[in-house]
């Protein structure tokens, strides 16, 4: 089998597992109990989140875990709204953003905010002066993810949150990071981040867990009422398993981040001379995109075709978002891809454990699917 779906999920590691099944045999106590058990079941939690506090370079008391990036990113701008919306009404986001975050702003244009949707230049390039431009004292939040999960591209956050902090600080800032935690650096401080979105399944962790970072003094509207878990940030009682598996991936991660890189630019290079030879072949991907995420178009032929082609020799990809189902996204066609190209993308997303010679098989697969299809 080759697995170059990444972006939509990792295998977990062999390490998580063990760090889930572990804590369910051995911790099963609740972490709000005052007993031992609950307070073996809370040590879990700290050490988790000290884990994901420490790359991020923040405080752990500014790390909450949730169910996933999904419940992050609504907690994020939902919470930011009930409680900094209640006089002003903008918000500033990006026409890219995954479903997550793009769903939960078209909720609160329901519900009366103004919701400005910056699109990226004829270049496929996001101007950081459109958002600027965009800002007005009713402004009160700006969402705009850090890695696109369909193409790899890279935006410039840290660019226009720290422009728009100099202009208002009060302006709260929020950024998916799902794509680029783990991945390249992700430094809340740097980027003038009051909040970000992490998933633990992008990263060799379970499903079914993530965090958020809240910077400190930020208040939030809580979502999930219930009791006073997270520092009465996310009511419901913590998947502490999980949460051990995911302070377990970071953990395991931590210390791999320049051979990792190392070994993702090599896989990407090699994939790119190879592609670059092919007849009808289009890379849809921007250079500044992390060597994780390959958006490639074969063209004359849609998408799922091919897929399904691939499926057949066990070498698994994708067409877009996994949330999507292959319905497009329009994403695409923001980016400056043509209607054409997006009907026949195909997104390669690599780990540090694939390999030169399954790029290789890939390649031979992709050419036979072209000549046989087209038959
Ligand atoms: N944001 C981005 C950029 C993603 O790629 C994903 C996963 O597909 C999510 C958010 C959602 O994450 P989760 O599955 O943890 O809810």
């Amino acid at each position: 089998m080759i697995y170059f779906d990444n972006a939509a999920t990792t295998k977990p590691a062999e390490s998580v597992i063990k760090a889930v099944c572990d804590c369910m045999e051995n911790t099963f106590g609740n972490p709000s109990s005052l007993h031992t058990l609950g307070i073996r079941a809370q040590q879990i939690m700290d050490r988790a989140r000290k884990n994901i506090a420490s790359v991020l370079a923040v405080p752990p008391e500014t790390v909450y875990f949730t169910s996933g990036a999904t419940e992050s990113s609504n907690l994020a701008i939902r919470g930011a709204a009930g409680t900094y919306g209640r006089r002003k009404k903008r918000v500033i986001t990006t026409t890219v953003e995954h479903s997550s975050v793009k769903e939960a702003f078209n909720r609160l244009e329901e519900e009366g905010f103004e919701v400005i949707r910056i699109s990226p230049r004829e270049n496929g390039e996001f101007a950081p002066e459109d958002f600027i431009a965009a800002v007005d004292g009713n402004t009160f939040l700006i969402s705009m993810m850090l890695v696109n999960n369909e193409t790899g591209a890279v935006l410039p956050v840290k660019k226009v949150f720290n422009t728009v902090k100099r202009m208002n600080s009060e302006i709260i800032t929020h950024c998916d990071a799902v794509q680029a935690f783990m991945k390249i650096p992700v430094k809340p401080n740097e980027l003038k981040a009051d909040l970000i979105s992490m998933s633990a399944h992008k990263i060799y962790g379970p499903k079914g867990v993530g965090a958020i970072y809240v910077k400190k003094g930020i208040r939030l509207l809580k979502q999930n009422h219930g009791g006073k878990q997270e520092n009465n940030m996310r009511g419901g009682t913590e998947a502490v398993p999980l949460i051990a598996g995911f302070g377990e991936a970071v953990e395991m991660l931590s210390g791999t981040f320049a051979d990792r890189t190392e070994k993702l630019e090599t896989l990407r290079r090699h994939f790119l001379e190879k592609t670059e030879n092919m007849d009808g072949i289009s890379v849809n991907s921007p250079e500044n995109s992390v060597p994780y995420i390959v958006n490639i178009s074969a063209v004359g032929f849609r998408s799922e075709i091919i897929l399904h082609f691939l499926e057949e020799r066990e070498i698994y990809i994708s067409s877009g978002s996994a949330c999507s189902k292959g319905a497009k996204s329009g994403v695409l066609g923001e980016f400056g891809i043509s209607p054409e190209l997006e009907d026949s993308a195909l997104r390669i997303s690599f780990s540090h454990e694939n390999t030169t010679e399954q790029i290789d098989e890939f390649i031979s697969a992709l050419a036979e699917a072209q000549k046989r299809l087209k038959r």
